[in-house]
């Protein structure tokens, strides 16, 4: 076990000790004289120190040197969790953690209106988790082709490594839009199943909760190509208002393609929702980017003294942050709300330096899953920026974002939620159990992992494709 003798090792460590003592002792005093008459005592004493009890002498000169290893080891990064843990007292390692743990498959399951990533580990369990799907065939390449190689064979407990591997090795493809898009599918699963592993809920491992429920808003689509008339969004308002929301808000997906229309559709839109839910609830308008800054300042302030409208989203482009600035500057009496087309922690410092929204909406699945949004908030925390969580699927993004949500010290005052009776209906059958929507809020699920449970048979039967 021992490279070399006790005896000899005590005497060769002592040695040493004594030949440095005392050189530096006597840098006081003359050279000479001094170590003359310290160096005879130094050596009688380690002698018989050695001598004495040579086993316990090595051992405990041995043993500090394995702790001062141990301890430069963790502090460099290598093999850190071993390390680490030598370092703590056996009480302490109470709970241990499989870590040799290896994810050994990735499935997309690919539905009309959502696609599920599933991740397995060779121990079994699995975790799910959800990506964008505005180009479902992109994403399912996306994983299978881009993603998949860096995360096989990976320690599960590896989120950040692994998020950064993604990442970075696929730079190329992105670094915004699909690449996070499809980073933020494998990212949740992943979440879930080491939640799993461990039977806690994800929050707990976000660090813990500041909420047990996030107030909900109502979301549904107007669309400026008239699919719904005013009469029909009023009706939509009002059915989310008898479920219990008491925030509505109108996307109206005027878009950039279709600048500042003639004649307007917004106050008309928004004048018939008023009118069907009274103070019932509280209108919130979403433009979808289409306005310049001019028109955006005109219609904000109408839509604040006619109906008293505070929040107020993606007036402009999010091409252009100097046109939401001056949006910003100019309409002081409402909230301008913008970020769900940021998908990083870069883009979002860009948009937040730049144009200065007061509340960020970034997507969960989206902007790079639950691991990216940690570094998101906190760099909206710095800038003393609520997050009001964009989020438009009832089911895993709900969820994920629920515990983000939680996680969090600044979350804004709601979340984002969909209209799920007709669009999503189908997609809630495949869910055993789904997030809990009462009296208007969505409350944080509390069993394992993402806390809501997939019917895998379900899904299958429900996909377009599997892969
Ligand atoms: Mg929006």
């Amino acid at each position: 076990m021992y490279e070399e003798s006790p005896q000899r090792s005590c005497e060769n460590s002592l040695q040493r000790l004594c030949e440095n003592s005392p050189q530096r002792l006597c840098e006081k005093s003359p050279q000479r004289l001094c170590q003359k008459s310290l160096q005879p005592s130094c050596e009688k004493n380690s002698q018989r120190s050695c001598e004495k009890n040579p086993q316990r002498s090595y051992e405990k000169n041995h043993q500090r040197r394995r702790f001062i290893k141990s301890a430069m080891a963790t502090a460099l990064g290598a093999g850190a969790a071993g390390a680490g843990m030598a370092l703590l007292p056996r009480a302490a390692a109470a709970v241990p953690v499989e870590t040799s743990t290896k994810i050994t498959g990735i499935n997309t399951f690919v539905m009309r209106r959502a696609i599920f990533v599933k991740v397995t580990a060779d121990n079994g369990m699995v975790g799910w988790g959800e990506c964008a799907q505005n180009n479902k065939a992109l994403m399912e390449t996306f994983v299978h082709n881009g993603l998949k190689q860096q995360v096989i064979g990976r320690d599960p407990f590896d989120t950040e490594p692994l998020w950064d591997q993604m990442f970075y090795l696929n730079h190329d493809l992105g670094p915004g839009g699909a690449l996070a898009n499809a980073i933020a599918g494998i990212d949740i699963a992943i979440w879930d199943l080491k939640a799993r592993m461990l039977g806690l809920p994800v929050y707990k491992l976000l660090g813990g909760k500041y909420r047990d429920r996030v107030l909900a808003y109502g979301s549904f689509a107007v669309d400026a190509g008239n699919k719904m008339t005013p009469k029909q969004a009023a009706a939509q308002a009002v059915d989310f208002v008898r479920d219990g929301f008491t925030v509505v808000k109108l996307r109206m997906q005027i878009r950039e393609y279709r600048l500042n229309p003639e004649p307007d559709p917004t106050l008309v839109y928004v004048r018939a929702v008023d009118r069907a839910i009274g103070n019932d609830a509280e209108i919130f308008v979403d433009i979808n980017n289409g306005y310049s800054a001019g028109r955006a300042v005109q219609v904000g302030r109408q839509l604040f003294e006619e109906f008293g409208i505070r929040y107020y989203e993606e007036p402009c482009s999010d091409q252009n942050h100097r046109e939401t600035r001056q949006v910003v500057d100019e309409l002081q009496d409402m909230l301008v709300i913008a970020g769900e087309k940021e998908y990083t922690r870069w883009q979002l410092t860009e948009l937040i330096t730049r144009a200065n929204p007061d509340i960020i909406n970034p997507d969960i699945v989206k902007a790079g899953g639950i691991t990216e949004m940690k570094k998101i908030a906190a760099i909206a925390q710095a800038f003393t920026k609520p997050i009001v969580c964009h989020n438009t699927r009832p089911t895993l993004a709900t969820a994920a974002t629920l515990h983000f949500a939680a996680s969090i010290s600044n979350c804004g005052p709601f979340v984002e939620f969909p209209e799920t009776k007709k669009k999503f209906a189908a997609l809630l059958r495949v869910m055993d159990t789904n997030v809990r929507l009462e009296d208007g809020f969505l409350y944080l699920p509390e069993g394992p992992g993402l806390g809501i449970e997939v019917n895998e048979q379900r899904v299958r039967a429900a996909s377009q494709s599997i892969k």
